[in-house]
C-alpha cells in the first residue's frame, strides 16, 4: 500500500494554473495568454512536482561526488533521479525554450510563479538567465556553439550565475575574479565564487571577472560565459564544497574556483556592469513571481485547512478573526502579485532595449525592484502565518507548509538584497528620473477609475507619496530614507495596479480585494466587520463557487 500524498497536502488536486481565478484576471491585464502546456504546468505542480520536491528537500538532498572510483577528481554533483526527472519534466513544459526562442520572457516568467518552489525553480531562473544572456550578448560564434544547448528538448543544458564572491555579494565591484586575454581567448582566475546556486549540474554559468588593466569597482567588471568542460573535455572549473542551508535545499549552491578556466566575452568590456545588472533583473522578477506563488501556495492550503478544523464548535474559518486575516492576506498577495506581473510585462517588451537602455528598460528595473521588495515581504507574512494557521501542525516538517516558509525567506536575499533593491532604486532615481514616469503613469491609470472613492483614495495618495519622496530624496541622506522610498512606491503602485485590473477584467475577485489593499494601504481606514462580507470571493480556493466572471 502506497503513502497517498494527499493525507500530508491538502491542495494536491488543484491546477495552479487553471484555478488560480485572480492570476488568470492579472494575466488578462498583462495581455498574456496561457497555452494548453502551461494549463497542464499546473495540474502538474500539484500532482506530481509538490511531492517530489517535499521528498527531495527532506530526504534525497543534492551530494557533490567529489572523486571517481579511480580517484580522479569530480565536480559533478549527484541528484536523485526522481530529481533530475522533474527537472526534465518542467523543462519539456517550455518553462525555457519558449521563452528564449521567442524572445518573450512572459512564459518564463508566469512559469515561476507556478512552480515557485525556491530550489527547483532556481535551477530554471539561472537556466532561463544564462540562455537569456547568452542570446542577447553572445557574439554569434558562441551563439552558435551553445545557444541552441540551452533551448534543445531532449538534453537540455543548465546554466548559473556566479557573481557573488567572499568578499562582495551586493558590493559587485569588489569582485576579485582576473580574466585575461590569451590570443584572443580568455582565461578566468579566483577562488571565492562563494554562492555559486547550479553548481555541479550547471553546464556553462555566466561569471563576473575583472579584465588585466580594467578600471577597480564595479566599472571595471565584465561578463562572460564559462562552460563547465573544456574544449577537450576536462573540467574547466571546480566546485569546491556544497553549503548546508535553511531552505532552497533542492538547488546545490557551492563554492566555485575558476584556476585559468575558458571563458567567452559577452558584449563590449567596458559595459559588464549593465549586462550584469540586467541579466540579474531577470533573476529578481522570477524571485517576486516566485516569492508570490510560495504565498499563494501557503495561503491555498491554509485556507483548505481552515474549511476543515473545527475550533470552539465551528469550523475555524468562520471565526472573524481568522477571516479577517485570510482577507487581508489576500489583499496583499494579489496586489505583489499584480505589481510583479507588470515588472514582468514591462521588462519583456523592453528586453530589446541595450546600454545605454531607453526609458521602457528603467521603467521596467524600476518595477523590478520595487516588485522584489513588496513580493518577498508579503511572501514571508503570508507563508508565515499560513503556518500558525495550521495551529502545530504548520510547525511539523512533516507537511509541505514549513518549507513554503523556509523556502520564502531567501527571496528577500538572494539577487540582491532589500537594502541593495532599494539602493539601485535611488541610483535611477537619481540619475534617470525614472520615478517621474511612474508617477505620470500611475496618474493616467487613476484618471480612468469609475469608482469615485477609490479613485480619491487613489490620487490622494499618489500625491503624498510624490511628495514624500520628494522630501526624502531632497534630505541630507535619500539613502537613510530608501527602504521608506521603496515601500511606499511599491504601495501605491501595487494598489493602483490592482485597482486598474480589477475594472478591467471585472468580477468579484480583484475587486474585493483590491478595495481591501486600498482601503488599509493607502486611505489609512481601519478594518470593521463589514468586510467578512467579501470572504465569499475566497472560496474558490475551495471549489467553492467562481465568483469573478
Ligand atoms: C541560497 C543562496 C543561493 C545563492 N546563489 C547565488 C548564485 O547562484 N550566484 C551568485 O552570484 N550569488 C548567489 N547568492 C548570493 C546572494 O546573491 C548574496 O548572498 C546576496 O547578494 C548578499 O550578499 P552577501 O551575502 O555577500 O552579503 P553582504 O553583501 O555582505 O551584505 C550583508 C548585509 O549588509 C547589507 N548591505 C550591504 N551593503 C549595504 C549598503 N550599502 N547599505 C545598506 N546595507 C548594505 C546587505 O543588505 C546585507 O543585509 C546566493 C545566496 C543564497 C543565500
Amino acid at each position: 500500500m502506497q503513502l497517498d500524498f494527499s493525507e500530508l497536502f491538502l491542495s494536491g488536486d488543484v491546477n495552479y494554473a487553471r484555478d488560480d481565478l485572480p492570476l488568470g484576471a492579472l494575466l488578462r491585464y498583462i495581455g498574456f495568454t496561457p497555452d494548453d502546456d502551461m494549463e497542464e504546468l499546473g495540474r502538474y505542480i500539484s500532482g506530481r512536482m509538490i511531492e517530489a520536491a517535499f521528498y527531495i528537500d527532506r530526504y534525497a538532498r543534492p551530494q557533490l561526488a567529489a572523486r571517481g572510483v579511480l580517484g580522479n577528481r569530480l565536480n559533478s554533483v549527484w541528484l536523485s533521479p526522481d530529481h533530475r526527472r522533474i527537472l526534465q519534466e518542467l523543462q519539456d513544459f517550455g518553462t525555457v525554450w519558449k521563452s528564449i526562442e521567442s524572445g518573450d520572457m512572459k512564459y518564463h516568467f508566469v512559469s515561476g510563479y507556478l512552480i515557485s518552489d525556491s530550489g527547483i525553480f532556481c535551477t530554471l531562473t539561472l537556466t532561463a538567465q544564462t540562455a537569456y544572456a547568452l542570446r542577447k550578448y553572445g557574439s554569434s560564434s558562441l551563439k552558435g556553439s551553445y545557444l541552441g544547448r540551452y533551448t534543445d528538448r531532449e538534453n537540455p543544458w543548465y546554466g548559473a550565475t556566479y557573481y557573488s564572491e567572499t568578499q562582495g555579494g551586493s558590493d559587485l565591484g569588489a569582485g576579485e575574479t582576473k580574466a585575461v586575454e590569451d590570443g584572443g581567448a580568455w582565461k578566468l582566475t579566483g577562488h571565492e565564487k562563494y554562492f555559486a546556486s547550479n553548481a555541479g549540474i550547471a553546464d556553462g554559468a555566466i561569471v563576473t571577472a575583472r579584465p588585466e588593466g580594467a578600471a577597480a569597482g564595479a566599472k571595471g567588471i565584465a561578463v562572460f560565459f564559462v562552460p563547465a568542460k573544456r574544449e577537450g573535455g576536462e573540467d574547466n572549473y571546480s566546485v569546491r564544497r556544497l553549503k548546508d542551508k535553511l531552505g532552497t535545499i533542492s538547488v546545490p549552491t557551492g563554492e566555485v574556483e575558476l584556476e585559468d578556466s575558458e571563458g567567452f566575452l559577452l558584449g563590449e568590456r567596458g559595459k559588464g556592469i549593465y549586462y550584469a545588472m540586467e541579466i540579474l533583473s531577470v533573476s529578481r522578477i522570477d524571485d517576486a513571481l516566485a516569492a508570490a506563488g510560495i504565498g499563494r501556495k501557503a495561503l491555498w492550503e491554509a485556507y483548505r485547512f481552515a474549511c476543515r478544523r473545527s475550533a470552539f464548535g465551528r469550523r475555524i474559518i468562520e471565526h472573524p478573526l481568522l477571516a479577517r486575516d485570510f482577507i487581508e492576506m489576500e489583499a496583499d498577495l494579489e496586489a505583489a502579485l499584480a505589481l510583479s506581473l507588470v515588472a514582468a510585462k514591462h521588462f519583456s517588451d523592453s528586453s530589446e532595449s541595450v546600454p545605454p537602455y531607453d526609458d521602457s528598460y528603467h521603467f521596467a528595473r524600476m518595477l523590478t525592484h520595487i516588485a522584489k521588495n513588496m513580493a518577498s515581504e508579503v511572501g514571508a507574512e503570508v507563508t508565515k502565518y499560513a503556518m500558525e494557521i495550521m495551529g502545530g501542525r504548520g510547525f511539523l516538517s512533516e507537511y509541505p507548509i514549513e518549507k513554503f516558509h523556509r523556502d520564502e525567506l531567501v527571496t528577500s536575499i538572494w539577487e540582491g538584497t532589500s537594502n541593495i533593491q532599494a539602493l539601485d532604486l535611488l541610483e535611477l532615481m537619481v540619475k534617470k528620473g525614472t520615478h517621474e514616469l511612474l508617477y505620470t503613469s500611475l496618474a493616467q491609470i487613476v484618471a480612468r477609475c469609475n469608482d469615485r472613492e477609490l479613485k480619491d483614495a487613489m490620487e490622494k495618495a499618489l500625491e503624498r507619496t510624490r511628495a514624500e519622496v520628494a522630501r526624502m530624496m531632497q534630505s541630507a541622506s535619500p539613502e537613510f530614507y530608501g527602504k521608506d522610498i521603496l515601500r511606499a512606491l511599491g504601495s501605491v503602485a501595487a494598489a493602483i495596479y490592482l485597482q486598474d485590473a480589477s475594472s478591467a477584467q471585472g468580477g468579484d475577485v480583484l475587486k474585493d480585494m483590491a478595495r481591501t489593499y486600498i482601503e488599509r494601504h493607502l486611505a489609512g481606514k481601519s478594518a470593521s466587520p463589514d468586510i467578512l462580507s467579501r470572504s465569499a470571493g475566497l472560496e474558490w480556493m475551495d471549489g467553492g463557487k467562481a465568483t469573478h466572471e
